[in-house]
């Protein structure tokens, strides 16, 4: 048996693997530089042209772009009409961008425990945390795999309670043949570098909904309008008015022009990733103490994250050694994610531990194993190879 470079072995492979990178090419590089030479560098008609081509990607009506994912969230509970006091239902299995976003409106996040098969927002959990309070519902697509909307769509029409789709994992991805963007109230997209496709930072919401697109377009530029039908005297061409209290979360045509690039290889991304998670699945089906992803029938994953469970009474060792010793083997594994109340922030407070049972039981056995389009073959297979050399040590000694 090869001996562990965790306890002073040779490792498969000599640099360590990120679990995540973006893919920058000659014609992002290109489109950027025209950017920079032409007169619009902040908000102009590169953004625009991103706004229209993501909308019409996730066949969602308008798409508003904002600096960042958070942004995008943030402007979706203000447009959500969010007050506080008001509660929102999450899941804890999601960065904690998803629930921070609530509390930024003085609203209060409440967690739903996680499906033990897809890890997704349990919509039975949902039901049981509705109150007369509940304002809204944001489910996160996790690794890229969509929750079952018809389900959640369903609570939230009885209950009357807005949507706003956390799918910072999840561009590109399909639920019962449609896609991801136009299913909801509001949707939202990260384009974070580890992202399906990326602007730097960046962040984009989606709507069908012309009142709530108007709303969002304001609060991402201070609430500031322009719009003569909207203003409340008119006395020239200078004039403007701020109606409410917004940000700037303005996007550039810098961080546009980048997207507009990124955009045109999004299949061809997911098509890179879906081949990797198939030599995953395949190299893993037969190694008993781990657990490959479960992928809904009528789902189609845009495959952000690559997450295997381990049974670690199986394998005889905790998550913590797995991970310490693939990462001394090169592979730059990571787990996803800290259950969002176990934060100290959110300790703080008041969140007790053992609100999620589910949830905390996945986060002892979780972890992350590298997928992003740029990996080469022998990347994967370094993967593959790093895992079996791990899970095979640990194996056979017990
Ligand atoms: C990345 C991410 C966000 C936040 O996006 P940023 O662009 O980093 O602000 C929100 N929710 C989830 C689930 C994410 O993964």
């Amino acid at each position: 048996m090869e001996k562990l470079a965790l306890f002073g072995g040779e490792p498969v492979r000599k640099q360590l693997l990120p679990y995540a990178k973006q893919e920058i090419g000659a014609a992002d590089i290109k489109a950027v530089v025209q950017v920079l030479a032409s007169d619009y560098i902040t908000t102009g008609p590169a953004v625009d042209e991103f706004e229209k081509m993501f909308a019409k990607k996730v066949e969602a009506k308008y798409a508003v772009a904002v600096s960042s994912g958070t942004a995008a969230l943030h402007a979706a509970c203000f447009a959500a009409g969010l007050q506080p006091g008001d509660e929102v239902i999450t899941t804890p299995i999601t960065f904690a961008a998803s629930a921070n976003c609530i509390l930024y409106l003085g609203a209060v996040p409440v967690f739903a425990d996680i499906d033990s098969a897809t890890y997704n927002i349990n919509p039975t959990e949902i039901k049981k945390k509705i109150t007369s309070k509940t304002k809204a519902i944001i489910p996160v697509h996790f690794t890229g795999q969509p929750v079952d909307m018809d389900l959640i769509h369903a609570i939230a029409h009885q209950e009357g309670v807005v949507v706003i789709e956390d799918a910072a994992h999840a561009a590109g991805a399909r639920y019962k043949g449609r896609a991801i963007g136009g299913l909801s109230d509001m949707t939202i997209f990260s384009f974070h570098p580890v992202k399906h496709i990326t602007t730097g930072e960046g962040g984009m919401i989606t709507t069908n909904d012309g009142q709530l697109y108007e709303k969002l377009k304001m609060f991402r530029n201070h609430g500031i309008t322009r719009e003569i039908d909207k203003m409340s005297i008119i006395s020239g061409e200078w004039y403007y008015e701020q109606h409410f209290l917004g940000y700037n979360y303005r996007m550039t045509d810098i961080q546009a022009a980048l997207g507009l690039s990124q955009l045109s290889r999004l299949a061809e991304f997911i098509t890179r990733r879906q081949e990797i998670v198939s030599a995953y699945n395949e190299a893993f089906k037969d190694l008993p103490p781990l657990n490959t992803p479960n992928v809904r029938e009528d789902c189609f994953s845009s495959w952000h994250l690559y997450v295997i469970t381990i049974d670690v009474e199986l394998l005889g060792t905790d998550r913590r050694t797995v991970y310490d010793a693939l990462k001394a083997e090169n592979i730059g594994v990571n787990v996803h994610y800290l259950p969002v109340y176990h934060h100290p922030y959110y300790q703080r407070l008041g969140y007790p531990k053992g609100l999620c049972g589910m949830a905390e039981k996945y986060y002892q056995s979780c972890l992350t194993l590298p997928l992003f389009p740029a990996m080469t073959d022998l990347d994967v297979f370094d993967v593959i190879r790093g895992v079996n050399k791990v899970v095979g040590f640990f194996n056979k000694r017990c």
